[in-house]
């Protein structure tokens, strides 16, 4: 969709954000026990996933708009597919599609998050191959 090189690219396929080969995930698919884990280094580069301890709690103000993002698109479908929204029916619906959407919102974050501080480089992406 989005051509290598550009960060979108790296985020939307969960891609190393040095040289867009390797993967950021241990696991692919929507397993909700396996989501979180991710590799030390890429395996292609090197580039380490947590270049300081505790990195990703910056990820927690991704996750916190894309969270939000979500809040008001559940508001609106309800608004569209309901009379009368109730609290009952918003919070049970908010609640159901936070659970069901949890792996990506997390992935995503920590994709966004490393993307902000990791660059593309195209040297080292020509040199690795995976
Ligand atoms: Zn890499």
């Amino acid at each position: 969709m989005f051509s290598k090189g550009s960060k979108l690219y790296s985020i939307l396929n969960y891609k190393c954000p040095r040289c867009h080969q390797g993967d950021l995930f241990s696991h692919k698919g929507w397993s909700y026990t396996k989501f979180s884990q991710m590799p030390e280094r890429c395996p292609c580069c090197h580039q380490s996933y947590e270049p300081e301890p505790g990195f990703y709690y910056g990820a927690m103000y991704v996750s916190y708009g894309i969270t939000t993002a979500i809040l008001v698109a559940v508001l609106v479908a309800l608004n569209v597919f309901l009379e009368e929204v109730t609290m009952a029916w918003f919070l049970g619906a908010l609640s159901a599609t936070l659970l069901l959407f949890y792996p990506f919102i997390f992935r995503m974050s920590r994709a966004v998050w490393i993307n902000f501080f990791v660059h593309y480089n195209k040297q080292v992406a020509e040199k690795t191959e995976c």
